[in-house]
């Protein structure tokens, strides 16, 4: 799905008109209404927004970044500006907050848009009141456990709620309390406080010790009093954005869905129970092979794709077995339980000669057939061991070819320009 503009002036259209503008991203899309042209060219009080349509549109806009978030969207929102309106929204709801805006924009009707607000709010007040509780998973919540709970513990920071809380694979226990900063606030501004009672200092406290925790745990230092642990700061600047290409790796919601990520970039993938591996440490997927195998491959090839943050997949799965007219294939590297290495190739007949030089231009106009790498990949772990190049031989084993005459995918990495240099230091074949 590429950028959609849908004008909401009629034709014709200009730079002046009105416009929602759909953006697409991984896991939402982004809803733009844009009349920053159009505003100046009408004038401020002749383009006023009712005044109630900023409150409606920023709940709308934190219901949809809470939905997002508990889906483990880690996406960091950004909006801004008086005369455009950005939304992060999930896309089952892309056409009806289009049908909302709309409605807002041309006819100054707000009953749309609170009313979806009061249909997809989340029952924050509920999750969060007071008293020790589970909730259950499926029923009160659909998310992963630990995804709620990092959710809910934001969620509650935000109303200046601390949340004792743990996940279980039933659900969540929780048990919310006024901070003691927030009860501190409330007491000194009370008028501030007036729509946001406090319904947890006098709730009934249960006497029993916090349930999820086992007793025992309150007795393993056999009674004796311990020391508290001290604390102080440091200046620290540690990494946000991992070198598995993982971006903002540390974040609220990176946690969870980073380390999976980081754990293929860095040590592979773990051999799922369905593929049965013969003899040999390379397996060669090709676009005919089952779809256990088509998968395997497409797995591993999301490393190197979140790693040099490319657009697209090297590897697609696919609905079917077929043939592929460039004999497309898939050489996948196998050390003990793991996939460590990947090279993609197909055979292609266009190429030219690089002497490896960076200042110096590709030559040449070959139209011979040859084996050609569109991408070599290997677990982080392992590199600098004569993995890939041990796979660009078995690659070009395969064809019966040397080494020397296999094509690269251009630009050529700079780790690729090393691995083309000790396999074929007189220049290389590139397409
Ligand atoms: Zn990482």
């Amino acid at each position: 799905m590429t950028e959609q503009v849908l004008f909401l002036d009629p034709e014709p259209h200009s730079y002046r008109s009105r416009k929602i503008v759909i953006r697409p991203a991984r896991r939402h899309a982004v809803v733009v209404l844009d009349r920053d042209d159009y505003v100046d060219a009408h004038g401020e009080e002749n383009a006023a927004w009712p005044p109630e349509f900023h409150d409606a549109v920023d709940k709308l806009r934190m219901v949809f970044i809470d939905r997002l978030s508990l889906d483990g969207d880690s996406a960091s929102f950004v909006w801004g500006g008086d005369r455009w309106i950005t939304l992060y929204v999930p896309y089952p709801y892309v056409d009806d907050v289009v049908e909302v805006l709309r409605a807002v924009e041309l006819d100054a009707d707000l009953s749309g848009l609170e009313a979806m607000v009061g249909r997809l709010a989340l029952p924050l007040d509920e999750w969060l009141a007071p008293g020790e509780r589970l909730l259950r998973r499926g029923a009160d919540f659909d998310a992963r456990p630990t995804t709620f709970l990092r959710f809910l513990r934001h969620a509650a920071r935000r109303q200046g709620l601390r949340l004792n809380g743990r996940a279980t694979a039933a659900g969540v226990w929780v048990r919310p309390q006024l901070s003691p900063a927030e009860r501190l606030s409330r007491a000194a501004f009370p008028e501030e406080y007036r729509d946001r009672p406090d319904r947890w200092t006098d709730a009934p406290q249960d006497e029993r010790p916090w349930r999820p925790f086992d007793e025992r745990i309150r007795d393993q230092d056999g009674g004796r009093a311990a020391v508290p642990v001290a604390f102080r700061n440091v200046a620290a600047r540690p990494l946000s954005d991992c070198p598995c290409g993982f971006q903002n790796a540390f974040g609220e919601f990176g946690v969870g869905r980073h380390e999976q990520q980081h754990q293929l970039w860095s040590i592979g993938l773990r051999l799922p129970k369905n593929i049965s591996w013969g003899r040999g440490n390379v397996a060669v997927v090709t676009t005919q092979s089952s779809v256990a195998w088509r998968r395997l491959a497409a797995k591993v090839a999301m490393a190197p794709k979140r790693e040099n943050r490319y657009d697209f997949t090297s590897w697609e799965a696919g609905n079917r077995p077929e043939p592929s007219s460039t004999n497309r294939r898939a050489y996948l590297l196998r050390s003990v339980e793991y996939v460590i290495g990947y090279l993609v190739a197909a055979d292609l007949d266009r190429h030219q000669r690089w002497n490896l030089d960076p200042d110096t231009p590709y030559t040449g106009d070959d139209t011979g057939t040859r084996p050609s790498i569109d991408l070599i990949w290997v677990a982080a772990i392992h590199r600098a061991r004569g993995l890939g190049n041990a796979l660009v031989h078995a690659l070009a084993e395969d064809f019966g070819c040397p080494a020397t005459d296999v094509s690269w995918s251009t630009p050529v990495s700079e780790s690729g320009q090393r691995l083309a240099r000790s396999l074929s230091p007189q220049g290389i074949w590139v397409h």
